[in-house]
């Protein structure tokens, strides 16, 4: 049901954005990935070739308005269409309030919201001319929880839901679904950084007993980018091992 659709998603170079890549692929989506690192980038389209998919990369940071414009006007020169837009690219400045910079407020919103927004705006005018789309933006439980010591991206994360709910009552009668997902604490990068005391006490706070996988939030991706979702626009699909209900 997927196959032969384009995809773009930011944040593409590693961790879930490359997953949710690999996994798109192998349903037969052509994937426009994109991040900063061209060589990891390279790596991904290789991989997915070398699997039998159809991929390619566009270099830019998405907190850049030119190149959010062009990351959309690249897909469609490529591949013709837009049909989903994967907004992962993130980042984390982590730090208590009382000490946190601005240049950490600034760089974490700049990415994580700013950078959303910029790529909708630039996708969402090709959808609404398709008269179809998928919009899925990778939120976080902490959204949703908040977090000591992550204001800056807490407030970038739900700032995100704000604006999944909002363009997708802009754009539903476009026939264009904008969702958000909530993973909880999945092993990547980002977590990486954990000490084992800390991933233990982490753990104990998840009903399921483990941290996630990339694959499990790239699973609901499949879902939410496909035609079994088509009733489905506004939403926050948690995928969190139970630790937020
Ligand atoms: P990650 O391993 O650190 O990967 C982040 C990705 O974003 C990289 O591909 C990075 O590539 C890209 N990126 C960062 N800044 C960018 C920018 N300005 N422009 C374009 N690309 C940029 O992180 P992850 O764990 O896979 O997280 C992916 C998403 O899931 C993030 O939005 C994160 O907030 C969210 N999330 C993660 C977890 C978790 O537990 N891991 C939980 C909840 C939500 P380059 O450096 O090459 O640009």
């Amino acid at each position: 049901m997927l196959a032969d659709k384009v995809a773009i998603v930011t944040g593409a170079s590693r961790g879930i954005g490359r997953a949710i890549s690999v996994a798109l692929a192998g349903q037969g989506v052509k994937v426009v990935a994109s991040a900063r690192n061209v060589e990891a980038l390279e790596s991904l389209v290789a991989e997915i070739k070398t699997l039998g998919g159809e991929a390619v990369a566009v270099v830019g940071d998405v907190a850049v308005e030119a190149d959010a414009n062009n990351l959309i006007e690249q897909a469609v020169a490529t591949y013709g269409r837009v049909d989903v837009l994967v907004n992962n690219a993130g980042i984390t400045r982590d730090g208590l309030l009382l000490r946190m910079k601005n240049d950490d407020w600034d760089a974490v919103l700049d990415t994580n919201l700013k950078g959303a927004f910029l790529c909708i705006r630039a996708a969402a005018k090709f959808m609404s001319k398709q008269r179809s789309g998928r919009i899925i933006n990778i939120s976080s439980v902490v959204g949703e929880m908040g977090n000591a010591g992550q204001a800056n991206y807490c407030a970038s994360k739900a700032g995100l839901l704000g604006l999944t709910k909002s363009v997708a009552r802009e754009l539903a009668r476009r026939n264009v679904t904008v969702n958000a997902i909530t993973p909880g604490f999945i092993v990547t990068d980002m977590t990486e950084q954990m000490t084992d005391k800390a991933r233990e006490a982490m753990t104990e706070q998840i009903p399921l007993g483990r941290l996630g996988e990339a694959d499990d939030v790239a699973n609901a991706v499949l879902f939410l980018a496909s035609d079994q979702s088509s009733y489905i626009t506004g939403q926050v699909l948690g995928i969190n091992g139970g630790m937020y209900m």
